[in-house]
């Protein structure tokens, strides 16, 4: 969209600005308008494009300036160059300049608008006007948040809610890459439904969360055994733990705090560990059997933060602000040290969408061309895995956000060509449709940049991450290959063993 600003801001100054620096103002203005706005704007910009001062009145110690643009040095940007000119020039005279009042700030957007945006309740905007062809905004702004970008950042976040608005419903851009050969299948049941009736796993008590029994959990240890000897070792991934509880600071690095708010399940820590401070909650328990949730509610801060989501933020502050040595790269690690936990609502289902579930997740970095490579080297051997070793019809395939596949925002030359994710998918029988049991994703320098990491040749860095869900790959697998250990392929077979019965009810 093409946004215009208008600006009025009082400067104030420490004592009355004389008539005689009338000339001398007025010679700034023409020189602010002729040659400061234009400096670093391209030859090519349209003039009215470019930041203008385009009113100015003195009353008493105030200066009254309007300031109007287009994209090219805009308003805000205007008002701190003229600043610094025009504090160089009263204070020649011991004028100082004491506070920069903005008393109005309008951005209107010019552009198609599509229908059903909703502009409510948006940081720092007094008032929104929505029409097809515009949108205006009225700002309450202090100069501290224009020096802050925050103005261009409103715009940023308009116009992403303008591209959800057109392709939000549409979900992912998906594009197929590989499909494995068609299998047979004798079992064609829903595979949790099984795994209850066995006894396998049992609801715990939690929303979304299961207790695996021991032969459901020595699936899982067979499955980790062979990313283990097949895709860790040979690859040389070395074994990290990452911290599962995510404070805010994490989040905001590494991209999530935009938006992960619906799924999170929330940390809160007591206000004090007195115990004193807690007596009457526990009293409260002990007379009714009841946990007083209110009451809790007030004694504890926060949320600090939540807990694990995707499991790679945790990593990044073992290398925040560091600088990297040549021979560190490429540097590939893996952590399967704990849980991650979403709110999944009503999408529940199974043991395959869960609210706590298990998930190896590969990290890698390097020069780009060596965090594409890793990527390339993980798909080889995912595919020989999952074709000849567990022998599943499955697919992969290149999903984008549809607007970002519309707008070509993924589009570069050479590696950064690969900047997304590749989602591995799995064939249900029992329900004839494909669940997403992993992904590949090459992140360009999202995280090295998030968490300032940088490498001692001053190149590109580069990471990329593959979440292996262990419940997915179960639920995939003995979808397909039901409960009979015969038809199960060996490798898996050998690795599961003699998984019998502890627990017999009666
Ligand atoms: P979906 O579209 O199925 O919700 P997602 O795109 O949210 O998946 P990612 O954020 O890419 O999933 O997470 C990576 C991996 O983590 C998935 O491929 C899957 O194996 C696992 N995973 C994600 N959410 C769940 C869940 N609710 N239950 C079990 N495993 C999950
Ligand atoms: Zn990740
Ligand atoms: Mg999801």
């Amino acid at each position: 969209m093409q946004p215009r600003f208008g600006l009025t801001a009082d400067l104030i100054f420490s004592r009355e600005i004389p008539d005689e620096l009338r000339p001398e103002l007025d010679r700034a203005v023409e020189e602010a308008n002729t040659v400061i706005f234009r400096k670093g704007v391209p030859k090519d910009a349209p003039t009215d494009e470019i930041g203008l001062i385009t009113g100015y009145a003195i009353a008493g110690p105030v200066l009254t300036v309007t300031f109007e643009s287009g994209g090219y040095t805009r308003a805000h940007d205007a008002l701190f160059r003229f600043r610094k000119q025009i504090a160089g020039l009263f204070g020649r005279h011991r004028i100082g300049l004491r506070e920069i009042v903005v008393v109005h700030f309008r951005v209107e957007l010019r552009g198609e608008v599509p229908e059903g945006l909703l502009l409510a309740s948006l940081p720092f905007v007094r008032s929104a006007e929505v029409e097809p062809d515009r949108i205006v905004l009225e700002l309450a702004v202090t100069a501290a948040d224009l020096e802050n970008r925050i103005p261009d950042r409103l715009i940023r976040l308009v116009e992403e809610k303008t591209e959800a608005a057109v392709y939000g419903g549409k979900g992912e851009h998906w594009e197929l890459l590989y499909e494995s050969p068609k299998r047979g299948f004798r079992f064609r049941e829903d595979p949790t439904q099984e795994m209850i009736r066995r006894g396998w796993i049992k609801h715990a008590l939690s929303r979304g969360q299961w207790i695996h029994g021991p032969q459901s959990t020595r699936l899982f240890r067979a499955f980790e055994a062979l990313v283990l000897e097949e895709i860790v070792g040979p690859l040389g991934f070395a074994e990290m733990i990452f911290p599962k509880l995510v404070p805010w600071e994490v989040w905001v690095k590494s991209g999530h705090a935009k938006g992960v708010y619906p799924e999170i399940y929330y940390v809160s820590v007591p206000k004090t560990r007195d115990p004193a401070y807690w007596e009457d909650v526990a009293d409260h328990f002990k007379v009714t059997g009841e946990v007083p949730v209110d009451m809790i509610r007030e004694k504890i801060d926060g949320p600090i933060g939540g807990l694990c989501y995707a499991q790679c933020p945790s990593f990044w502050p073992f290398l925040g602000g560091a600088t990297l040595t040549n021979d560190s790269l490429p540097a590939r690690v893996f952590d399967r040290s704990g849980t991650s936990h979403r709110y999944e609502s009503g999408g529940i289902h199974g043991i395959e969408r869960v609210d706590e579930f298990h998930r190896i997740e590969l990290l890698w970095l390097g020069t780009p061309e060596q965090t594409v490579e890793t990527a390339d080297l993980l798909h080889e051997r995912y595919r020989r895995l999952f074709d000849e070793v567990l022998e599943l019809e499955w697919r992969s395939a290149r999903v984008t956000p549809w607007f970002m596949a519309q707008e070509g925002m993924l589009g570069g030359e050479g590696a950064s060509e690969r900047i997304g994710t590749t989602d591995y998918e799995a064939y249900l029988p029992y329900s004839d449709s494909w669940l997403e049991f992993q992904n590949v994703s090459v992140n360009g320098d999202k995280y090295p940049r998030g968490f300032n990491v940088k490498v001692q040749s001053g190149g590109d860095l580069w990471s990329g991450c593959s979440g292996i869900g262990l419940e997915r790959w179960t639920a995939a697998f003995l979808a397909q290959k039901g409960f009979d250990l015969d038809d199960w392929p060996a490798g898996i077979r050998r690795r599961f063993g003699d998984a019998h019965e502890i627990f017999r009810f009666v």
